[in-house]
């Protein structure tokens, strides 16, 4: 998708901060950390959401998930971490191609689904 900005990223045409890259995914720190550990991963295929898989995606979503705990204790959270795929409108999914959230830090990232 040419007007996607993750895409753009895989691309190498807006410059990030490479955490994990491979034949499927690649995976970069979060422009706006909510943790000291806050790495995406992405597809390097562009798939706008979670509601857009197909079958054939499997293998790709395999190795996103499969590549997280490495990713997690590479990047300073050692005992843990919350990993979060927000999902359109309601899920509040704001960059649409498909991203793994990992957070975490040597504290507790805190509750799932804060009430406020
Ligand atoms: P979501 O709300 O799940 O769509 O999360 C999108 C995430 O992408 C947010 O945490 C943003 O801080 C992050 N983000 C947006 N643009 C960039 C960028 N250019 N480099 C790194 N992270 C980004
Ligand atoms: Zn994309």
């Amino acid at each position: 998708m040419s007007d996607c900005i993750f895409c753009k990223i895989v691309a190498g045409e807006i410059p990030s901060s490479r955490a994990y890259e491979d034949d499927l995914v690649y995976a970069f720190h979060d422009i706006h950390p909510l943790r000291p550990t806050h790495v995406l991963v992405v597809p390097k295929k562009h798939i706008a959401s979670l509601a857009h898989v197909s079958a054939d995606d499997e293998p790709t979503l395999g190795r996103l998930l499969a590549v997280a705990s490495k990713l997690a204790v590479d990047n300073g959270s050692t005992d843990g971490f919350r990993s979060i795929i927000n999902t359109g409108r309601v899920g509040g999914q704001e960059v649409s191609h498909l991203h793994l959230h990992i957070l975490g830090g040597a504290e507790p990232v805190g509750p799932m689904v804060s009430k406020t």
